[in-house]
């Protein structure tokens, strides 16, 4: 059968050394998984992880030197970054053990999980979806993803955040409240995972805001760099 409109596109993701892509299939994030973030949002910091999701293309994929830009969303006067370690899925499956849940991983990726908070802030007290504050185009900035094999430190990196030359986060990958092995598990009882799945695992401590103009750098030891101006 002939298609009636032209197909929309598989978003794809770099990755390092430049010769290969990875195609989107889903994005999945997880909510309050660094401690001090919990509290700086109000929680307690003790709760099973929980969920929401990106549509695939809203991924803005960095490539690997290069720069991004991130045109600044409508409706929104208060648009944080949250700085986050991307879990690259490359098996799918569904019901994963923890203990097995390390051989889905494909790769890990520098991401930002970027928020209309003033959006997200007004469906939460009205008890509604966070849609509007989390899934819209270009959320979900990434640098090029790096293949597992090659960062074996990844689960006790350091992560953070640069804004205009001036630190804005910075913790540690092995503060994650739910391991990305747990993640994994917990996800897959409730969705099958799928080759091509990207797992934003959460924010470390000290989301803020940005404007136009903002440049902005997130590292996590191992992996490449995410270099994003807001524009
Ligand atoms: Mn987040």
């Amino acid at each position: 059968m002939k298609d009636v409109i032209p197909a929309p596109q598989v978003p794809r993701v770099p990755v390092t050394g430049g010769a290969s892509v990875f195609p989107v299939h889903r994005i999945y994030c997880v909510g309050r998984n660094y401690v001090e973030h919990a509290i700086e949002m109000g929680h307690s910091g003790r709760e099973p992880p929980f969920f929401f999701m990106k549509p695939a293309d809203a991924v803005l994929p960095v490539g690997e030197g290069d720069a991004g830009a991130m045109p600044y969303p409508p409706l929104t006067a208060n648009l944080h970054h949250e700085l986050e370690l991307v879990v690259a899925i490359g098996k799918g499956g569904r019901d994963i053990a923890p203990a097995d849940a390390l051989d889905h991983v494909w790769g890990y990726a520098v991401g930002l999980d970027m928020t209309r908070r003033d959006l997200q802030n007004d469906m939460k007290k009205q008890g509604r979806p966070w849609c509007i504050g989390k899934g819209f185009e270009a959320s979900a900035p990434i640098g090029a993803i790096t293949p597992a094999a090659a960062v074996p430190g990844i689960h006790d990196a350091a992560i953070e955040l640069w804004v205009n030359g001036q630190p804005r986060q910075g913790s540690r990958t092995g503060k994650l409240i739910w391991s990305v092995a747990e993640v994994i598990s917990h996800l897959s009882a409730a969705w099958t995972l799928a080759p091509g799945d990207l797992i934003y695992s959460g924010t470390p401590e000290g989301v803020a805001a940005v404007v136009r103009g903002d440049l902005l750098e997130a590292r996590i030891e191992g992996l490449s760099p995410l270099k994003l101006s807001i524009v």
